[in-house]
């Protein structure tokens, strides 16, 4: 097993996550199985309870490990499956330390930072590098270890110390570091400064870890001379020092990082024996970042949420919607609206934000309501999904949205007039969304229905768009966070009323996706796409909310999901039937495989 342990310097939020997945992505084009572990040196034992606003989206694996959202970068990036323990936190390390001493493992011994903490982040690391995570189910060959904050945090030194002994342990071949660092260019002195990454790296080395690279992050290029200088300074080779400027699509940086040399300077100092260069692999990043800087129009869709002050809070929901309009030939501009400004007191309270809030939504060509928790903003989602059901505007429910079109068409189509969740009103007349029986009041941290688990299509649900979209498959598999469900005493009512659930769990109790047929494209699912989506395998209920914002839906299903050459002229007539071509369908598709139990994108990207 070789580790590439990836460290940042100065500031955090230089996109060290993506340089990080970008060398995962670089050996994976030379045909190396890849893992990754995240390292977030918080005392929390995950995400789980995090409010979004903290570090941005919850992001939930296959297994229900809620997790930090760079691990999400990494499953996109490498089209990998994780698990949750890839994600080690301090308060991870610690909860099995103390479980051990508690069981008298150390036989009363004090037991220390040095060597029980360190000791136990070493074996964690070696014990899920060896786990598989890609369709092939083989053991990885490299695992890229990212260590979150940077260099110095008081957090971070049991690990960066774990990390001094790990090299020796594993051996020098086997393990090295690239240091992530900024490159300030203050406008004041009109030229790039470098004192800030010299003084990390020396941090770095002061504690026992040298950089085999240092990554610069910056605004603009870097000149070779301060690129030199760097080198000089920092004690390593130029071609040990990467300058990454910012690029217009995060694509583009596993393509620049290549073309940097770092496979030939990997091969070697890890001996990897890697024969062919990634060029031709790498073609599909190329060709993906070349199309996204040549799009040439644009879907407008309105986000309608909680936490719109912070992009990062719905990180992957924007991927997803960045996915499926890219690969259709549009940029996707999405109009963020704070739900409770769409709330009717909004018109006294705040009159400007109020209209602005509706003329964004009016203004936009599709609606999405993602997940989330809790009473604010609820009136505002609601009040989102009738305009668009009254409208017959596009439109997609995730989770809370799905709760959402449920609480909307009880009260405005069956009349029931309070219905509501219990969620926000535990002793509403009308429960239409009410607790699943396992949840849990009591805790608050991994209490929910997480991670992944299969949907079946209603056999009456032959008709539906979003049974279509998925290919006509009768199973799906999806990943799922909440702790609400459609109360199961409305079910009848709302399908009579048109409200159709197409999609339940395997029982055939709990409600997972609904669609309204005469509308151009009204869906709500209880679980969350979002997770799933691949850059080169859109998430199929994001493709149906582009499809139909454009207006093209009905005839892409009727094409059976391809698209004709008037409708698009993304594709280049080198794509088979003018449509999708292969590598965009779910491998069972390509292969004919009679196991198409599930649709999951994990499997779904071609090589
Ligand atoms: N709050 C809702 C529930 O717990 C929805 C959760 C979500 O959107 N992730 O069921």
């Amino acid at each position: 097993m070789k580790y590439i342990l990836v460290t940042g310097g100065v500031i955090s939020g230089v996109g060290k996550g993506v340089i990080a997945s970008s060398f995962g992505t670089i050996l994976k084009s030379c045909g190396i199985e890849v893992t990754s572990i995240k390292i977030d040196p918080y005392i929390n034992l995950d995400a789980g309870t995090f409010s979004p606003y903290e570090h941005g989206e919850v992001f939930v694996l296959n297994d229900g490990g809620e997790v930090d959202l760079d691990l999400g970068n990494y499953e996109r990036f490498l089209n990998i499956t994780l698990h949750r323990d890839n994600n080690i936190t301090t308060g991870k390390i610690y909860k099995m330390v103390i479980d051990k001493e508690r069981r008298g493992d150390y036989l009363g011994k004090t037991v220390q930072v040095v060597p029980h903490i360190t000791d136990a982040i070493q074996e964690w690391v070696e014990r899920v590098a060896q786990i598989p995570v890609s369709g092939t189910k083989k053991i990885p060959q490299v695992c890229i270890v990212e260590l979150g904050g940077t260099i110095g945090d008081i957090e971070s030194m049991a690990f960066v110390e774990a990390f001094r002994q790990f090299q020796f342990r594993v051996k020098r071949e086997n393990f090295c570091v690239a240091h992530v660092s900024l490159i300030p260019q203050p406008r004041s002195t009109g030229e790039p400064k470098t004192k800030p990454t010299q003084s990390s790296v020396r941090e770095l080395r002061g504690l026992g870890l040298s950089p085999d690279f240092i990554v610069c992050r910056s605004e603009n290029p870097i000149v070779r001379s301060v690129k030199e200088k760097i080198s000089n300074f920092c004690h390593v080779a130029p071609e040990q020092v990467i300058c990454i400027p910012d690029l217009s699509s995060i694509y583009k940086v596993p393509v620049l990082m290549e073309s940097h040399g770092i496979v030939e300077f990997l091969n070697e100092r890890l001996q990897l024996g890697v024969k062919s260069l990634p060029r031709r692999h790498m073609k599909q990043w190329v060709d993906l970042a070349d199309k996204i800087d040549n799009l040439r129009h644009e879907v407008c869709i309105a986000l309608v949420g909680k936490y719109t002050r912070l992009e990062d809070a719905y990180a992957s929901v924007i991927k997803s919607l960045q996915h499926a309009a890219n690969s259709i030939g549009y940029k996707v501009n999405i109009l963020f609206i704070e739900a409770s400004n769409l709330e009717k007191e909004m018109v006294s309270e705040d009159p400007v934000a109020y209209h602005d809030a509706w003329k964004q939504l009016c203004k936009s060509e599709g609606v999405i309501v993602p997940g989330g928790f809790g009473k604010r903003g609820m009136e505002g989602k609601i009040e989102a999904t009738r305009w668009c059901r009254e409208n017959g505007k596009p439109y997609l429910g995730i989770c809370l949205g799905f709760q959402a079109s449920v609480i909307e068409f009880s009260r405005n189509v069956l009349n029931l007039r309070e219905a509501h969740t219990t969620e926000c009103v535990p002793d509403t007349l009308h429960p239409v969304i009410i607790d699943m029986p396992e949840h849990n009041p009591g805790d608050m941290g991994g209490t929910m229905r997480l991670g992944k688990r299969t949907t079946v299509f209603k056999e009456s649900a032959n008709d539906s768009k979003i049974k279509r979209l998925y290919y006509n498959i009768d199973k799906i598999e999806e990943r799922h966070r909440h702790r609400y469900e459609v109360n199961p005493k409305y079910i009848e009512d709302l399908e009579k009323a048109g409200l159709e659930f197409v999609g339940v769990d395997k029982e055939g109790q709990r409600m997972e996706i609904l669609e309204i047929e005469n509308h151009p494209y009204y869906v709500a699912v209880q679980f969350h796409p979002e997770y799933l989506s691949r850059p080169m395998s859109p998430s199929p209920p994001f493709m149906g909310l582009i499809l139909a914002a454009k207006d093209i839906l009905k005839s892409y299903l009727a094409r059976g999901c391809k698209f004709s050459p008037r409708e698009s002229d993304y594709y280049d007539s080198e794509d088979e039937d003018y449509g999708l071509s292969a590598k965009h369908l779910p491998i069972s598709q390509i292969t004919n495989e009679s196991d198409s139990s599930a649709y999951s994108s994990s499997t779904n990207m071609v090589d």
